[in-house]
Formats: C-alpha cells, structure tokens, sequence
C-alpha cells in the first residue's frame, strides 16, 4: 500500500537538493509554491541549509523515514542511495534519471537491480526515465517542473503517461480541464501504468483517467485495473503508441518494453470498455467532453451552426470519419421550418441563421433538436473565436456561450459548444459553459468523435457468452497439429457445419465412400503433419465420376510415396460448388490469449490483410459486427445477379468456434478453418486444422 506514500506523500525527501539552482533546488521550491504542508527534506553532504531549510547529509539522518525520496541525482548514484532509503524504512521513490532499461543490456540489469531493491523493501518507485508525480489537490509533486499557479493545475482528470513530454504538453493547456493526479511513469520499473489506474479508480477526485501508454507490462492485471475502472464508471483513455512496425522498433529501444499487435490491443481496450483514441488532439477532445454535467448516452449527435457553409462543412467532415449524423424526423423538421426558417439539406446540421434574427431563433432551433426524440447531444458550432480577437463587437462570444447555456439548462440532453478547430477556443466562452456545466469541443472529427466515443463507452456492452460445454478431451494430446478429419469431428461436437465426408484407407473404400456422397467428390490426404495438403499437390477437387476419382487416387499415392510422410489415411468429401470462400480461426496472442478472426478467403486476409479481431469470447453482436466490418463483406451481398450469402447462417458459425475455443482456451493455440464456404443458404466448413496447445504452455 505504499503506492499511496508515492502519490499523495505527507513527507519528501529530496535528494540532491542545493543551494544552486538545480533540479533540487527547484523541487523544494516547486513542493513550496505548490503549498505542500507536508514534511520537506533537504538532502546533500555539501550543504547545511536549501532555500532556507536545513539540509540533512544523507537519508540515514532524517528523523522520520520520508514517505518519498526524490531522487534528484545521476543514475550512477542511484543504486547506493535507493538502498539507503530502503534500509531507513521510505516507502516510495522517484528515479528521474534515464540511463536504464531503454539503453539496452547494461540498463536493464541496472534497472532490474532496482526494480529487487524496491520489491524486497515493499517500496513504491515511479520511473526511471521520467517526470515523476503531480497531485494538485493534495497540494503535493515530485513532479520535475517548476510550479507557478497551483491553483488552475486541479481538476478531474487522472493522467497517466509513460512519456513526460506529453505529460507537459497536456499540463500546458488548463483551459478547459485539469488534474486530479499526472504520473509520469516512464520505465515503469515497479509501479505501472495498471497500478496507478487502480489507485486513482477509488480517488473521489478523479472523474476520468487518461493514459498515454507506450507497452503494457502486465496484461492480467492491466485488464484488472480497466474492468474496475469501468464498473466504477471512470472512462480511461488509451493513447496507444506503436501502431506502425516502425514505431514499435522504437519502443523496444525507448522505455524498454514491447509493443504488441496494436490491432488485437485495440480489441481488448474496447472488450474492457476503454476508449481508444489516435492522436493527442482526439486525446484532449475525450477529456473535455467528459467535463460536462450530462453524458451522452447515445451517438444522436444534432449540429446547429450559423451557417450554410459551416453546416456543408462539418457534414463532409463527419460522414468521411464515419461520424454519422441523422437527418431531422419529418415532425422536428417541419416544426423547424415553422418556428425557425426554411431549412436547406435535411436539417443535420441545421443552418439555424433562420430569418437573420439569430437571438430568437437559435434558442428555438436548440429546443426542438433537444425535444426530438431521437437526439442525444446537442452541438453549436458558429464562427471560430479566440482572446483578443481584432474584429467583432466585444463581449459578443460570451453572449453567445451565454444563450447557449440557457438553451442547455432547459434541456435534459448533454449540450456541446464546439469550434471548427481543435484547440482554438475563446477563454471567455469557456468561463460562461464550464458555470453551466457544458463542454466546450474542438474540431469536427475530433470533437464530434470524443462525443459519439463517450456514447459508445456509457453503453453498456452485450454479455459476453457464457460456455456451457466441457473441454474437448481430444485436445489432451501430443499431436503438434490435429488432421482436418479429426479436427472436424470435433467442431462438429461444437455445432459447427461441416461437410459430408469419409475417412477410408483403400481404394475400394474410397469408390464406396463416393458412391454414398454423390459425385462431384474432393479427395485429400489426412495426415497431421501435412497441415497445407494443397500445398503438396494432396487435394483434388471436383472429380466427376469413378473413373476421375480412381487416377486421382493413384496419383495421390504416389504423390505421398514421394513426399515420404507419414498419412493417417484419404477424405472422401462432398464438392461445394457454390457459395464465397471466407475465413474464419482462432490465435493465442502472448499478452492477451485467445482472438478470433474473421475474412474473406483467399487474398482478402493474406494480400490486403482484411480480417476483423475480437477476444474470445463473442459478446452477443460482435460476429455479426465482425462480417460487417470487414471490406470484403460487400462479396457477401448480393449483386449482378448473384444472390447474397446467408450471413445469419455465418454469424452462428462464428459464435459456435468462440464456443469451442472459449471451452478450451487452456488447450486450443490455433484454429484455421479455411475455407469456410458461405452459401445462400447456410455455410459450411470446407477444411479445418486444430493446433493444440503444447503441455508446457498450459496453466497448471
Ligand atoms: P489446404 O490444406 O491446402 O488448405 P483445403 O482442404 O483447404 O487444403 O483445399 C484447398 C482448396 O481446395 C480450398 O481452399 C478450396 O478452394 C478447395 N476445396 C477443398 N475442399 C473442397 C470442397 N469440399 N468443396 C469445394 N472446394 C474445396
Ligand atoms: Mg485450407
């Protein structure tokens, strides 16, 4: 529980504290300036007094063990005096100093040398390689910047970020929220992103928690902190970085972790109910719609703006983000018409100037987009404006922030002041709408998209299934992968359609076997170590009659004779000569265990990587969202005579393999079923391959 001494300490010791100016000194000060009333310690053998305060020679003579030591000194000192603080009994520390696990091999073994220093002790440490801890409310920071207005840093949200410049960029702009706590956390030797989250879930202060995260140390217990924070109802935030394969080099070498798949890292934050966001404006536009009174409950977004352009504008923007923007029922519209003006385009966003007298027509225009049923936020947008503006009467954009929020303290419905740009904003505006409580957005994509995204998380997701069925005993085994014959017999168990086939080990069993399916017939070879049988020349489709079925045998015999392999046997299978080829397996990522997928066959997911992700186990909604989301799914609907494949059909597929792989996720490390032949009616399993899961992998 020492993490609380590393976040809301009542002493400090700090380390490296002189008369000069240095870090040091600017720490006792900044502890000063911030108004800390907590016990200060000024540490260095050179001095016998800091800034007025008396300096002790080293940790061992502070009268009380400090609840933080600051370590304002070079990594080499580090070591020695992390071991005296340890032995003095300080229960927290902060390394700034870089020098460790992201140079590579001799900073690792220094940075797990510290990492056991802190363990055994049961110590806290924020760091190394980082800013260290603001607390604005408490009053308290090890934060390494000077502190010059205590009072605009307190607000609700709760930053967390392994990189202390964007902790300093996000701490330059107080205009429309602040701090209830910033860690920089960099290296994250002890102490990581998923522990600060759950201590700030349970901080009264804390409305939101914001986090920029470079890799994630402990899944487990990242997931952990993420579902609390959501049954606690605080959104976190993610700014993920290490979404290109370039970025993720970087990483390994900056703050000394990996980075994972980012595509499946998406997955899982939206599975915790996290909110993902791309770029540090989408970022800051999440945090300020969260400082609103009212939360969105749904993505019902209504525009009014003052102008027609202005309304083209950020429909054109909107539609190409994929920000959907309704048009007006018929009864709000010709109520719109009435009382407001002649609306042209379909009244989302509305052009509310209406017969120029803005005064009386806007408030009209805001209360029947508030009355209309199907509204969950309404935004106005009128012209940009920022402080000390050259043009325009004065104190007109505080009149209209004001009109506005009369409009909002009217109305249920979460109200949104926004600009057309992210970051331009009018102090002034601000003033009048935080008192009111409406947020005040920036930019379309990002404003409207923070809104829609706070929509998103304060909807409840659909339960995920729930698995009845006992673990496939077949999966218990040495087999480094499971033939196509037995890998179906086993799905099949799980309710997935496969096709009609036989197993047969003779020619005669092969023409008999034929004769019952019907002709066209596929023969394949089934052996578990010829995992891609096409591969090999050991699939041949399409044989219309005997005698093509009896030279495809013979050929196939002494095709494996050549390769030299041991084969279990030959499939006799039926011919789907109809319906589009699609994808559909289960993987086990290393950080975050089993993910299904979905594509279309062929080039769809290995040429232009067109597959959607979700963590097993399907919610209710996600296959059918999954077949939606993919590019490819267009091939799936009908078209130039072609009827559309049975999607419903697809859909119970894909919740039937979730079955499967969630009834034996300790056993499954890979599913491929490939193709999966979806018809007009119904689809079925073509091929299929099963990876075990080696012993040595799975839990005890
Ligand atoms: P591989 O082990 O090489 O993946 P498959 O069993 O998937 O072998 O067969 C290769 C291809 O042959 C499939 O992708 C599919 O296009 C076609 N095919 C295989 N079996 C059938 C079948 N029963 N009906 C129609 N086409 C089939
Ligand atoms: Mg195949």
């Amino acid at each position: 529980m020492t993490i609380k001494a590393l976040l809301n300490p009542r002493s400090v010791a700090v380390l490296g504290a002189s008369e000069r100016a240095s870090v040091g000194r600017g720490m006792v000060e900044a502890l000063e300036r911030i108004g800390f009333d907590g016990a200060i310690y000024p540490i260095n053998p050179k001095y016998t007094s800091v800034a007025g305060r008396n300096c002790y020679a080293s940790l061992r003579e502070l009268p009380h063990p400090p609840d933080v030591v600051s370590f304002c000194i070079r990594n080499d000192g580090v070591l020695e005096n992390l071991r005296a603080a340890a032995d003095h009994g300080a229960r927290a520390a902060v390394i700034y100093d870089g020098g460790f696990a992201e140079i590579g091999h001799d900073g690792e073994r220094l940075q797990a040398e510290i990492a056991g220093i802190c363990r055994e002790a049961g110590m806290s440490l924020c760091g190394p390689n980082c800013m260290g801890v603001l607390n604005p409310p408490a009053r308290s920071t090890t934060f390494k910047q000077e502190v010059r207005n205590p009072q605009a840093l307190i607000g609700n949200v709760a930053l967390i970020s392994q990189s202390g410049s964007v902790a300093a960029s996000l701490l330059a702009d107080l205009r429309r929220f602040g701090f209830s706590l910033v860690v920089s956390s960099g290296n994250e030797a002890v102490n990581d992103t998923a522990s600060y989250i759950d201590f700030v879930v349970d901080d009264p202060s804390t409305k939101v928690i914001a986090t920029f995260t470079e890799s994630v140390r402990n899944p487990d217990r990242y997931i952990a902190a993420l579902d609390r924070a959501a049954d606690k109802g605080k959104p976190v935030v993610v700014l993920k970085v290490g979404r290109s394969e370039r970025v993720r080099a970087a990483i390994t070498g900056h703050t000394g972790g990996l980075a994972g798949e980012s595509r499946v890292f998406s997955e899982i934050l939206k599975a915790h109910r996290a909110i993902e966001v791309e770029d540090l404006d989408e970022f800051t536009e999440v945090l300020a719609v969260c400082q609103g009174r009212r939360w969105p409950t749904g993505n019902g977004i209504n525009v009014v703006t003052t102008s027609g352009g202005q309304a083209e504008l950020i429909l054109d923007v909107a539609t190409s983000a994929g920000i959907p923007l309704r048009p007006l029922p018929t009864a709000t519209r010709e109520a719109v018409e009435r009382d407001v003006g002649r609306i042209s385009g379909d009244g989302n966003p509305l052009d509310a100037w209406g017969r120029g007298d803005f005064r009386s027509t806007m408030p009209q225009a805001l209360r029947l987009l508030s009355d209309n049923p199907a509204t969950d936020a309404v935004v106005f947008c009128s012209s940009d404006s920022v402080d000390n503006q050259a043009l325009g009467r004065p104190g007109r954009e505080e009149d209209y922030a004001r009109l506005f929020a009369e409009a909002a303290a009217k109305s249920t419905k979460p109200h949104y002041f926004m600009s057309m740009r992210p970051g331009v904003m009018h102090s002034g505006q601000i003033r009048v709408l935080a008192e009111a409580g409406v947020a005040v957005i920036g930019g379309t994509r990002q404003g409207l998209g923070a809104i829609g995204r706070l929509a998103r998380w304060n909807t409840p997701l659909s339960p995920a299934r729930a698995t009845k069925a006992a673990p496939s005993p077949d999966l218990a085994t040495q087999r480094r992968t499971i033939h196509e014959y037995d890998a179906k017999r086993i799905l099949a168990g799980f309710g997935l359609p496969v096709t009609r086939e036989s197993f047969v080990t003779s020619l005669p069993e092969t023409i008999a076997a034929a004769t019952t399916i019907g002709y066209p017939v596929v023969l394949k070879v089934v052996a578990d170590d010829i995992p891609h049988k096409s591969e090999h020349g050991l699939v041949a489709v399409g044989l219309g009659d005997e005698r093509a079925l009896v030279a495809a045998f013979d050929e196939m015999q002494r095709g494996v004779a050549a390769l030299g392999t041991p084969i279990a046997g030959y499939l006799v299978q039926e011919m789907i000569t109809d319906g589009v080829e699609v994808f559909a397996g289960v993987s086990r990522d290393p950080h975050f265990g089993l993910i299904i997928a979905f594509g279309l066959g062929g080039v769809g997911v290995e040429v232009l990587r067109d597959f959607a992700l979700r963590p097993v186990p399907l919610r209710d909604g996600d296959a059918e969202a999954m077949i939606g989301e993919t590019r490819g799914a267009a091939l799936l609907g009908a078209f130039r005579g072609r009827p559309a494949a049975d999607k419903a059909a697809l859909a119970q597929c894909l919740y039937a393999l979730s079955d499967f792989a969630a009834a034996n996720s300790d056993g499954v490390q890979e599913v491929d079923l490939n193709p999966i032949k979806a018809r007009t009616k119904g689809c079925v399993i073509v091929d299929a391959l099963i990876v075990p899961r080696q012993p040595q992998g799975r839990a005890e």
